[in-house]
């Protein structure tokens, strides 16, 4: 029996405790929180570890504890100062591990891995060089909100401070990327340490960082791995009918609406045609948000911006009024400043730039649809 994490909202589909496999669920099935589509949906560990207690490492439980929470890949390079965690990888079934030439890519692996599955990748480097080459990728991670977890070797715990080969102040260098940046100092920590790690990553939606010093790696260490369920919040948020009404009431006076999606609205291109089709919109995307809808829809009429189509450039410039959902409002997108009715699952993204008419925080996947629901008259203007 296995359970699967909703990517969106962090719902957690036990099969034992529905009595049903995953697999077996409709195409159509969606999460029951937050109303994300099934492809949403990441396994987490099936098998724990079969490693005699006895020869347990805290590598081997950290990385154990990384597979529990759904962590099945990780990309860098092994070192002298990562050589315990890479053994503790080598021996776990359920992770897999990428090698690659230079850190950076490792970085940037588990970045777009983040970004294309809404789940949490790894990257693995030794100290000091090794770990500061980790820094363009994450932060590459950082700016798009992407889930990354790095783990970095470290000198021995004795050295930290008196100097030693390879040592650098990490913890300072890491600390403007991460929304969780720790040195694991003791084998008790593990479990606890590497958790939170992962907890911050997915809910805060950034890069967390754990050093691990050498002399730790290797130490004999037993622990329970900790299960998922029960320690991670659901982020689903929903505004109240209230303001989404308000919403829809801004809509239904506009006379030349425009929808620009960003990439928040991924997965739920039906839903966003729906809501166009009733209020007889264009839908124009930024740049990351390519892909959202089908693009062979006659609706669609490109990305908005500095490389965009003149004819999404043209639709924005006349529109009323501007539906923008889940952009960052990126320079690059160039969204002008006029009526908007922001949809977005970051509150600060609300009125990034501009004021905003109607602000709704909250997921996409549940907004757009109670927004076509809450508009009460079809737009008979047509495009
Ligand atoms: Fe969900």
């Amino acid at each position: 029996m296995m359970k699967f994490r909703c990517t969106v909202c962090n719902y957690i589909y036990d099969e034992a405790k529905e009595g049903r496999e995953f697999s077996i669920l409709a195409d159509d099935w969606t999460c029951p929180v937050c109303n994300a589509l099934k492809i949403a949906f990441v396994p987490l560990a099936e098998d724990r570890e079969k490693i005699p207690s006895k020869q347990k490492t805290v590598s081997d439980v950290l990385v154990e504890q990384m597979a529990e929470w759904g962590i099945n890949y990780v990309f860098g390079i092994p070192g002298t100062s990562s050589l315990g965690l890479v053994e503790a990888i080598r021996k776990n079934t359920r992770i897999k591990y990428y090698q690659v030439r230079h850190e950076q890519t490792a970085a940037f692996m588990a970045s777009a891995y983040g970004k294309l599955t809404g789940n949490i990748a790894a990257c693995l480097t030794v100290a000091g060089p090794g770990a500061v080459n980790l820094a363009t990728g994450l932060y590459d991670a950082k700016l798009d909100h992407a889930p990354v977890l790095a783990i970095t070797g470290l000198v021995k715990r004795q050295l930290i401070g008196p100097g030693s080969f390879q040592e650098i102040d990490q913890h300072s260098f890491f600390e403007p990327i991460c929304v969780f940046n720790k040195i694991l100092m003791s084998e008790d920590q593990t479990t606890r340490l590497i958790t939170l790690a992962i907890k911050h990553a997915l809910v805060d939606r950034g890069v967390s960082h754990i050093s691990v010093p050498n002399d730790l790696q290797k130490l004999p260490h037993e622990a329970d791995v900790l299960p998922m369920q029960g320690r991670i919040p659901n982020r689903n948020i929903l505004q109240c009918d209230h303001l989404i009404k308000d919403a829809a009431s801004v809509i239904n006076n506009a006379k030349r609406p425009v929808i620009i999606s960003g990439f928040g609205a991924i997965g739920q291109g039906i839903k966003l045609l729906q809501l166009a089709e009733k209020i007889s919109s264009p839908i124009a995307t930024t740049f990351r948000g390519k892909g959202v809808i089908d693009e062979d829809n006659e609706l669609y009429v490109g990305s908005h911006g500095t490389i965009g189509s003149t004819a999404a450039a043209k639709l924005v410039r006349e529109s009323d009024l501007l539906i923008v959902i889940g952009s960052s409002f990126s320079d690059m997108t160039q969204i002008p400043q006029k009526r908007i009715i922001q949809i977005d699952i970051d509150p600060m993204m609300i009125a990034k730039n501009y004021p905003v008419e109607v602000g709704l925080w909250g997921n996409s996947a549940e907004l757009i649809p109670k927004l076509t629901e809450a508009e009460k008259r079809m737009h008979l203007e047509p495009l």
